[in-house]
């Protein structure tokens, strides 16, 4: 309770306030208490006085003890004092209170003493004789006529028991005390109010601010007072203005900044002095098959589980430079080109790392190389058959009609596969570069089927194949340029035939799902590999490294190329040795 400020501004002043009153109560009592002495004092003496005058005959006759002792009771009971008469060996004569006869020698007191050598004597002491506290005046009486000349008869002494002052003097300090105790109870609960008063405000800036951190608004009205409290909440009032803004415009930064982050297709890390994961984005995140959660906090040997990300890391650390370097994930078939960078000034100690994903602009690479390749081997072959079967003909062939024939017939055939390879790529560019537009219309997608067995029926026939049609009736038609289509069956079907060995079997089969029609052309031939499947839609791309099974390359290219003209898609689904699955699928016309 007292940590509050309000009791922190109370306390102090009540306790100088009781102090106050407790210190004004003392020196009251004593300044009440000396005059009163002071007063008395006066009184007595001139007391004492008056009775050594009306003692002095009596003394002087003899002291007769009954004299004195009346003048002693009688100046006693009208003065209301306590009178002692002593003579001048201190021996006392009369006592208005007690009997004379026995008391001790009076000679040392303090009063009687200053009295034997001053004439008069005051003093202030607990009585010997009653145990109280009592003022004491004694004043020597001289032979009448004398008055303060010649050598003293006795002395007269007064008392004046202190007991009513103390009682007056403790009355008025239970009095204080209770004022004290009033006014205490009154300024704590006035000092209270006015602490609580003026901490009011405080309080509320306090609340409103602690409400500031959990996302509330500062909107606290400013206050009307021109105080300091007034002057902070003005000044409070103004920072939160800023600060929210500040605190908006940094949410604003950082959501562009994520928004960012998130969008790019490369991989962002920042990793801290001791190669802990700050950030990651979410390509990042992609590339090495992590989520953010594990990897935040942990080392990049941790999150990224490979030796390569660590080494360059440290390179750059130690560097103080940008290092990049190419890495390659076997496991996922990644390819990376990946940039450290220190981060400098910004965030000192940290490295960004960034990492590019190269695997598809080196699968293109590998294609425009294997495409060179192959495109010269499928040149090469029927040129290098034709310049053999030209200079043999030149040698020796040209004077025997009937070889010259047949090697002529050879070299047709030979200009035939050219030109057929010719005007395959030469469709192939067309219809890439969106030079054959297509005629599309409603198509029953049975009678593309049927054409297309229909022409190759002979040669499955001759191949020692089986051909089974398998299309449910009531298929939906669709939108399609038939002859292309058709084309697309054919070839299908061709490599079928030329890929499955005699007495196998070729499935075809047609059905509707959702929006499409999915044609199915399933073979029980080789198989195609894992690492070939994903790449004989590529032109002259062959499975056959020898490319001993003739043909071009190029059907599946074309095939691709004319589904995909017509909004479908077209895909492969293999295991070795136990055939070839080829599907494709096209837009119903609905
Ligand atoms: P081509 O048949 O003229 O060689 P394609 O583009 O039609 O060219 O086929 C590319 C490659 O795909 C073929 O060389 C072959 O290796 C593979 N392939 C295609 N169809 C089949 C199939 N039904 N069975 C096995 N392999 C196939």
């Amino acid at each position: 309770m007292f940590q509050s400020i309000r009791w922190r501004i109370a306390v102090p002043y009540i306790l100088l306030l009781l102090l106050t009153l407790l210190g004004l109560a003392t020196y009251v009592a004593s300044t009440v208490r000396q005059s009163y002495i002071n007063q008395m004092q006066t009184e007595i003496t001139a007391d004492a006085r008056l009775i050594a005058v009306r003692a002095a005959a009596a003394l002087q006759d003899g002291a007769p003890p009954d004299e004195l002792d009346r003048i002693a009771r009688q100046s006693a009971a009208i003065l209301n004092r306590r009178v002692t008469i002593i003579d001048a060996e201190g021996n006392v004569l009369a006592e208005s209170h007690e009997a004379a006869a026995g008391m001790e020698n009076h000679m040392e007191r303090p009063e009687f003493l200053q009295a034997w050598t001053d004439g008069e004597g005051i003093s202030l002491r607990d009585s010997e004789t009653l145990g109280s506290e009592m003022l004491y005046a004694a004043v020597a009486v001289y032979p009448p006529g004398e008055e303060s000349a010649g050598t003293p008869l006795g002395y007269v002494r007064v008392a004046l028991p202190l007991q009513q002052i103390q009682q007056f003097i403790n009355r008025m300090l239970r009095i204080f005390l209770g004022l004290t105790l009033a006014a205490a109870l009154i300024s704590t609960l006035i000092a209270a109010w006015i602490a609580s008063r003026t901490t009011r405000s405080l309080r509320r800036l306090t609340e409103a601010v602690r409400q500031v951190p959990a996302g509330e608004l500062f909107d606290e009205p400013v206050s009307r007072n021109s105080d300091e409290f007034g002057q902070l909440h003005l000044a409070f009032n103004q920072m939160a203005v800023r600060l929210r803004k500040q605190i908006n415009d940094l949410d604003t930064e950082r959501s562009k900044l994520a928004a960012v982050l998130a969008q790019m297709t490369d991989g962002v890390i920042i990793a801290g002095e001791e190669g802990e994961v700050q950030l990651i984005n979410p390509a990042a995140e992609n590339m090495f098959s992590i989520t953010q959660e594990s990897a935040l906090g942990r080392t990049l040997a941790e999150a990224l589980r490979s030796h390569q990300f660590v080494d360059l890391w440290q390179q750059c650390k130690q560097s103080g430079e940008t290092v990049s370097t190419s890495i390659e994930i076997p496991t996922r078939r990644i390819f990376l080109q990946a940039v450290a960078t220190p981060l400098g000034e910004s965030l000192p100690g940290s490295i960004l790392l960034l990492f590019q994903d190269l695997t598809r602009l080196r699968h293109l690479e590998t294609v425009r190389r294997d495409f060179i390749s192959n495109i010269s081997h499928e040149l090469r072959t029927p040129l290098a058959s034709l310049k053999a079967l030209t200079e043999t003909l030149q040698e020796s062939a040209f004077d025997d009609p009937p070889a010259a024939r047949r090697f002529l017939q050879r070299m047709e055939t030979e200009v035939d596969a050219l030109s057929l390879m010719v005007s395959e790529l030469l469709e192939l560019s067309r219809i890439e570069s969106g030079r054959v537009p297509l005629q599309l219309k409603a198509v029953d997608p049975k009678q593309v089927i049927q054409v297309a067995v229909d022409r190759m029926k002979l040669q499955a026939q001759r191949a020692g194949l089986e051909m089974v049609v398998d299309c449910p009736s009531g298929t939906p038609s669709i939108l399609a340029d038939q002859p292309r289509l058709e084309q697309v069956m054919v070839n299908l079907l061709h490599n079928a035939i030329k890929f499955t060995p005699a007495g196998g079997r070729i499935s075809i089969h047609l059905e509707s799902s959702g929006s499409e029609a999915l044609f199915t052309v399933q073979d029980t031939g080789p198989g195609i590999t894992e690492d070939d499947l994903p790449r004989i839609f590529e032109r002259f791309y062959k499975a056959d490294r020898a490319r001993t099974s003739g043909g071009t390359g190029l059907g599946l290219a074309i095939a691709r190329h004319l589904v995909e003209a017509h909004g479908g898609r077209i895909w492969a689904e293999s295991q070795v040795g136990r055939g070839s699955t080829f599907r494709f699928s096209i837009p119903l016309a609905s």
